[in-house]
């Protein structure tokens, strides 16, 4: 999936709306101290389905809406739209009928978020998926932040796995693994319970 824009509005200090352009290859964002950067990057972790108080550095998940400052008043609402290229067509199927994809989380006071694609409402574990499959998604290594290098190297083994199953574009199985490790185990169940009747049979 190839992002080309997000957009924001009313998040974190992001109150007018906002594009910004992801241009292809690396990119970087610079800036003086607390001019957003970091702010950013939580956006796109967070449209993509970030639910963790850690992710987001906040202790609730409504700080991500403008709180105001002296001279304004706080929002009622945040969203973040990424704006994604599907020419490739390499979305799951369910949303592969477009050469684009917009993705969008909104969140309003008292009332939690909700996600659409192409202005279709859809679950939160649908654009979960989306870029688990994608090998992307809210915690991607292709996303850096702040100390996570120094975190990597001072990782678990188990961990650092994590990371790499990312990388190998495989970590999107693990929830579909674990399905049909139940419903082998439900056959097997069967099966025994067959061998029981068939004994008591002969
Ligand atoms: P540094 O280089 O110091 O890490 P940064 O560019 O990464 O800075 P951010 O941490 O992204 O900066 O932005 C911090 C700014 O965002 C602060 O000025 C903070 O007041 C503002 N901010 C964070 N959350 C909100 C919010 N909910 N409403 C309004 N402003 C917010």
């Amino acid at each position: 999936l190839v992002f080309e824009k997000i957009t924001l509005t009313g998040f974190k200090s992001f109150v007018e709306p906002t594009d910004f352009l992801i241009e292809p290859g690396l990119t970087g964002v610079v800036g003086p101290n607390g001019c957003g950067k970091s702010n950013l990057l939580e956006a796109i972790r967070w449209v993509m389905g970030a639910n963790s108080a850690k992710a987001m550095r906040g202790s609730q998940m409504e700080d991500v809406i403008f709180s105001g400052t002296r001279q304004r008043p706080g929002r009622n609402q945040a969203h973040v739209t990424l704006h994604i290229d599907n020419s490739a067509r390499v979305a799951p199927a369910a949303f592969n009928d477009s050469d684009q994809l917009d993705v969008m989380r909104v969140i309003t006071k008292g009332k939690g978020s909700t996600y659409k694609i192409n202005g279709k409402t859809v679950r939160a574990k649908d654009v979960q998926l989306l870029f688990a499959d994608a090998s992307t998604g809210a915690n991607s290594p292709a996303l850096v932040r702040q100390n996570q290098i120094s975190e990597l190297i001072s990782a678990k083994p188990a961990n650092r796995r994590r990371v790499l199953e990312e990388a190998a574009g495989i970590s999107g199985l693990h929830s579909r693994r674990h399905e049909a490790e139940l419903r082998l185990r439900a056959a097997e169940n069967n099966l025994d319970r067959l061998d029981d009747i068939m004994a008591q049979v002969d």
